[in-house]
């Protein structure tokens, strides 16, 4: 319950307050370098209360799609779902009262000066795990997903605005956000089955998975990314200069814990980008905007720019190594 005070009191108070609030700044948008204001209003939104935790195939995972679609529409990213929308409703199983049945992917694109050349996919993914007082914490029930996956789709919007400002890459890039991951990734699998370019047109899937925790196993502001020896392309990235090294935590199987893995069994080299450091608030109520370390968020996505960039302005080709492409079999994780 609030406290109680008479208005007589209260209205000169708010008078006070509002001739001292400061407004903020306009941040300033560079196409090199990744804006933090903008990072934090991302998660002010996706990861509020207001969203109650954007649950798979809920409402409020379509809401923040939404929200998702109006920010690259902002930005001048083409809309790339079919029939020309940025939403492309998929089916999903209903598995609670509160699930539509339905669930929300996003696909935006920019387009690259050389129409034929393979394209780029960056990817995360939208949905978190809603509202569940059996599992409350400290009697929070709302599940935010600040880190798992607002700040992927964080990320994945910053891109989009800064490739959105630069000088338009040789190759398009598609900018994908899935729903209905946490529930098995049926709004991945629909797109694996509808993709808007040939799936052999994909020259490399970058998935963007929970960095907005600090892993104390690599350098600070280094991001790592999944089946890193099962391919040619975080070290590439590395050399370029992404804050980049390989997953230290080959235990817990990342690489196949993620949506890239559809895509990397249907044969693109797809891989995730994370820094996940094994934190106590992974699927937990207390994974809210108050433990996202912002200075991480910041240097790492605006460190992924460069390299970015190189992947759309090169001819170079990621290849999986010998024995790195999973099979369909055991999971996808042979
Ligand atoms: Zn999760």
């Amino acid at each position: 319950m609030r406290r109680f005070l008479p208005v007589i009191i209260l209205a000169p108070a708010l008078a006070c307050l509002a001739a001292v609030a400061q407004t903020p700044a306009a941040p300033a948008l560079n196409p090199n370098a990744a804006c933090r204001q903008c990072i934090e209003s991302h998660e002010n939104f996706l990861a509020s209360d207001a969203l109650q935790g954007r649950g798979s195939g809920t409402q409020n995972e379509l809401i923040a799609a939404t929200y998702i679609a109006s920010q690259l529409e902002a930005y001048g990213i083409a809309p790339a779902a079919p029939g020309g929308a940025y939403i492309e409703i998929a089916p999903a199983p209903p598995t609670s009262a509160t699930r539509l049945g339905t669930t929300a992917n996003v696909v935006g694109m920019l387009q690259g000066s050389d129409a034929g050349a393979p394209v780029l996919l960056l990817t995360a993914h939208l949905d978190h795990l809603g509202v569940n007082p059996e599992h409350a914490y400290n009697g929070d029930a709302i599940f935010n997903g600040a880190d798992d996956d607002a700040s992927g789709c964080t990320a994945v919007l910053e891109l989009a605005r800064m490739l959105s400002l630069g000088e338009r890459p040789k190759r398009s890039v598609y900018f994908a956000f899935f729903g209905s991951e946490e529930t098995g990734g049926a709004g991945a699998k629909y797109f694996v089955e509808h993709p808007p370019v040939p799936l052999d047109h994909i020259v490399a899937n970058l998935e963007f998975e929970m960095i907005g925790w600090p892993d104390a196993a690599v350098p600070a502001h280094t991001l790592w990314l999944t089946g890193w020896q099962r391919s040619n392309l975080g070290s590439e990235m590395a050399r370029q200069g992404a804050k980049l090294v390989g997953d230290p935590h080959p235990a817990e199987h990342f690489f196949c814990r993620s949506d890239n893995l559809q895509l990397a069994i249907a044969g693109v080299v797809a891989q995730t980008v994370s820094s996940f450091g094994l934190q106590p608030m992974y699927h937990r109520a207390d994974d809210d905007v108050a433990h996202l370390d912002f200075g991480l968020m910041t240097d790492s996505i605006g460190s992924m720019i460069k390299p970015v960039r190189m992947l759309l302005n090169s001819k170079f080709v990621p290849a999986w190594n010998p024995g790195g492409r999973p099979s369909a079999g055991r999971g996808g994780c042979s």
